[in-house]
Order: structure tokens, then C-alpha cells, then sequence
């Protein structure tokens, strides 16, 4: 953890296992997602007595959010196969799901949160598990009505309709979810331009050889990009949207825009509540935040990363898991579960890439396989050849064994990686 971390918490704070409270007093979880949905259910599990209460502005109690830009967008899911639990879960478990209720303010020296109706829900604990929002494009047309973003089940309500009967779509952003739109958009029959300000796709994320094949894929499929680009506005014509304009003047014609440039932590009412932030709620290894009675966990926060010796703010399921396992853990005065190797995955077409480690910290990469097979895996190495990433593109085996090297900090050789007549499990012999 950074100094500057370090300096945001009090001491008496960091011992673990020392924070473990009163298994009677009321907990409360802002924001009934991934994250938050999940502690309630671990509190319940590891012992907690007391009022389990938890407060999310969205219509749906927790659900999961990948299948938005995967399966439930095409149709393949139900809102049965998105819900974290069935709805009789919380009342057997006597966790009180508020939802469609927001929380406007922390009261730190009442220790309660305060509604938006004025409402107060007094805590002993509290959890933020607030998430993040799209990042809005601040462009001229951004607000019209044919210009969405992806983050809740409303959100794709609303893409899913539009979809239906959209011919033309520009994808702002070649980032995950916008990719994995575009290749939903494809298999409806939509045609689709992703206009990306980088010169590559996954710029921030991948490794450039998994974003030269993805690339690839999707102009297989038909989607055309354009790089280096920067949208100047979007144009209408009687409030419709008919396309997007670039910086160099370019028009990309589009009835429909999807913007996916990105997340932005939900962290308002922790700052106005004076909590250390930083691009997120500032937690330690147990999810603590600058204040002992309050928690953070999810994409709000940013975290530890041990394995990296630095912190971050990460947006994944896993993530969203572990520090539920975390947090829950050391509220109930339970051992600290392992801390697991970060890992993602991404569903385009008929190839799932999954990574684990976070990119970028290997000095160097070794492929292991054929792209154009569609079948391979990148490795990044440090300079001692400590594998720190590993990128698998429909190669289960190698994203497992990799995630495996990264947790045990393996040195291999990485001709031994590249050497595909070496099984993956002899690699590391
Ligand atoms: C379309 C999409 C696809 C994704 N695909 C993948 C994937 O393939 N793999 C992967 O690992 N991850 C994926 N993710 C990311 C993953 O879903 C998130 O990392 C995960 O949902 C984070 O959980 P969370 O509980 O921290 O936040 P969220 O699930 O976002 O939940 C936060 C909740 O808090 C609510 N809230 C915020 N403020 C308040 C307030 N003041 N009062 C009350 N409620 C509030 C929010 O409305 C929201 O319901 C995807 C995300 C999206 C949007």
C-alpha cells in the first residue's frame, strides 16, 4: 500500500482480525449489487446476529451485470437467470433488501445514513457498495434519446428495444462492453462503426495482441472502427439521432449510439462524508475504510493489490466477490480468506478471453498458440520471468495454469511457454 495510503488510516485499524463488531448491531449496505448483495448473504453465513439491511436505488434486488452485454442481451436469459438469489432468500435469511430507495448522505456522527426522502437508517456498521456510473461524453447531442450507456438492467431494457429496430449504430469507445455490444448488435443484424480515441482497441486493459485480434474478429464480422478518433457531437435531425461527427469532420451515420468510455466510482457520499478517496473509497486489506465503523467494498474502492505492491481500483465480478469474502470476514472475526489473483473475462462472438493478473506490469509477452487459430494465450513476464498476466483467448488450460504461476510468482522460461509441443502443465517441470 502507498504511503499516502497508509497515512489515510488510523493505526489502530490495520491489525487484522482486530476490528470484529458487536455480532448484534445493525449492518447496513449501500447499494444492492454485486457486491453489496453478496456480504449481506456472507454476514448471514459467518455468524452475524444483528439487522442485515440492504439499500439499492435500482427496481431489482442484487443482480449480476455481465450478462447485460452478453446473454440478456440477446435474449438467451431472464431476469431469473440474472438475480444473485431467488427472492424468498433475503426473508429466510432475515436480510431486509430495500430497493429502489436512495441513500443522499452519511451522518458520521449519528451514525446513520440519511434517505432521500429525509428517512434515517440508523447503522453500527456500515458497507458502500455504490459501484460506479457510465461516464457521460461530454459532447453537443449526448442527452438525446437514441444515445444510451450500459450499466444497470434499465439501462439495457432500453438497449435491447433500441436494438430491435435500429439499422446503424456507432459504438463510442472500443472498450469491453462496447465490444461486446457490438458483437450482440452484429448477430442481430445491426451494422455497427466503433469510433475509438486511441489507436487501438482495449488500450488500458489488454496486451496489443489480444487487441489486434479482436480487431481482427470483429472485422470479420463486419464492424468497422475508426481510430485515433475523437467524437466532436452528435447529430439529430426532429430530436433523432443520425449520426456522430468526428474531430476531422468525418460523419459516421448511426440511428443509434451506445457510449462505453468507461466507469466512474460512485464515491459522492463517501467524500461528503470527509472518507479518504482517491479515485474510490480508500480501503485497506480488510475493506476498511478511514472510518472504523465504515466498510467499502466493490467497484467503488480503491484496494490494496498486494501481488502488485501498489493500489488500484478494479470492475470485476471477482473483485467484487473477494472483498465481500474480505469484509465479511473481518466483521465476524473470521480468518482472512486468501487473497486470489485479480481475473476477468469478456464474451465476444464465439471467443471468451479471460485474464488474469492485471496487464501491463510484465516487461516482456510471449504468445503460447495461433491467433489466427483462435486459440492462444499471452503471457507477461517480468524481467526475471515471473509470469504477472496471463491473456487466454478460448484456452482454458493456459488461463488456469497461469493464474496458478502469477499466484505462486513461478519464474519460467519463456521459450518453454512459447514451445506448444510442451503440454501446459510440463511448462513449469
Ligand atoms: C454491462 C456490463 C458487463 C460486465 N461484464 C463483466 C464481465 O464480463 N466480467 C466481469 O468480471 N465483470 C463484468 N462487469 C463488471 C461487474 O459487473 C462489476 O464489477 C460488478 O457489478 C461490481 O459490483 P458492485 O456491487 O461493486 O457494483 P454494482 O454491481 O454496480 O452495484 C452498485 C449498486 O449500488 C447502487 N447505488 C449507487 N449509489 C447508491 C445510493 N446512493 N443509494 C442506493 N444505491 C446506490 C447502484 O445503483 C447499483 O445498483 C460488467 C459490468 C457491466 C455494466
Amino acid at each position: 500500500m502507498p504511503d499516502a495510503t497508509k497515512r489515510a488510516f488510523g493505526a489502530q485499524q490495520r491489525q487484522s482480525g482486530a476490528s470484529m463488531k458487536n455480532l448484534e448491531g445493525a449492518v447496513v449496505i449501500v447499494g444492492a449489487g454485486h457486491a453489496g448483495g453478496t456480504v449481506a448473504t456472507l454476514l448471514r453465513q459467518q455468524g452475524w446476529r444483528g439487522p442485515v439491511v440492504v439499500l439499492g436505488d435500482e427496481a431489482a434486488a442484487p443482480y449480476q451485470r455481465p450478462p447485460l452485454s452478453k446473454a440478456w442481451l440477446k435474449g438467451e436469459v431472464g431476469l431469473d437467470g440474472l438475480l444473485l438469489r431467488k427472492a424468498d432468500f433475503y426473508d429466510q435469511q432475515r436480510i431486509e433488501v430495500r430497493t429502489g430507495v436512495c441513500v443522499a448522505a452519511i451522518d458520521r456522527a449519528a451514525a446513520a445514513v440519511v434517505l432521500s426522502d429525509g428517512e434515517r437508517v440508523p447503522y453500527e456498521v456500515l458497507i458502500l457498495a455504490t459501484g460506479t456510473r457510465a461516464r457521460p461524453l461530454p459532447v453537443p447531442g449526448a442527452a438525446l434519446p437514441g444515445v444510451l450507456s450500459l450499466r444497470s438492467m434499465a439501462d439495457a431494457d432500453r438497449l435491447k428495444a433500441a436494438l430491435a429496430t435500429a439499422r446503424r449504430m456507432a459504438v463510442v469507445g472500443g472498450g469491453y462492453i462496447g465490444l461486446e455490444v457490438a458483437s450482440v448488435a452484429r448477430a442481430l443484424g445491426v451494422d455497427v462503426t466503433v469510433v475509438e480515441r486511441e489507436a487501438r482497441l482495449l488500450a488500458r486493459v489488454a496486451s496489443p495482441e489480444i487487441a489486434a485480434h479482436y480487431q481482427a474478429l470483429h472485422e470479420a464480422h463486419g464492424v468497422r472502427f475508426a481510430f485515433s478518433a475523437a467524437v466532436e457531437a452528435i447529430e439529430q435531425e426532429a430530436g433523432r439521432v443520425v449520426g456522430v461527427t468526428l474531430a476531422d469532420g468525418t460523419c459516421i451515420d448511426a440511428d443509434l449510439v451506445l457510449v462505453g468510455i468507461g466507469a466512474v466510482a460512485n464515491t459522492d457520499l463517501a467524500e461528503a462524508a470527509g472518507l479518504a478517496c482517491r479515485d474510490g473509497v480508500v480501503v485497506d486489506e480488510a475493506c476498511r475504510t478511514s472510518d472504523p465503523a465504515i466498510y467499502a467494498i466493490g467497484d467503488v474502492t480503491r484496494r490494496p493489490l498486494a501481488l502488485y505492491g501498489r493500489d488500484g481500483r478494479l470492475e470485476s465480478v471477482q473483485n467484487a466477490l473477494e472483498q465481500a469474502r474480505l469484509a465479511a470476514a473481518d466483521l465476524c472475526g473470521k480468518p482472512a480468506p486468501v487473497r486470489e489473483v485479480p481475473w476477468f473475462w469478456s464474451d465476444q462472438y464465439d471467443a471468451k478471453l479471460q485474464i488474469a493478473g492485471l496487464p501491463f506490469d510484465g516487461i516482456s509477452r510471449v504468445v503460447r498458440g495461433n491467433p489466427a487459430q483462435g486459440s492462444f494465450a499471452v503471457f507477461h513476464l517480468t524481467a526475471e520471468g515471473m509470469v504477472q498476466t496471463v491473456e487466454a483467448v478460448n484456452a482454458p488450460a493456459e488461463f488456469m495454469i497461469g493464474r496458478q504461476w502469477i499466484g505462486q510468482r513461478h519464474v519460467l522460461s519463456a521459450s518453454r511457454i512459447a514451445d506448444c509441443a510442451l503440454p501446459v502443465k510440463e511448462i513449469a517441470a
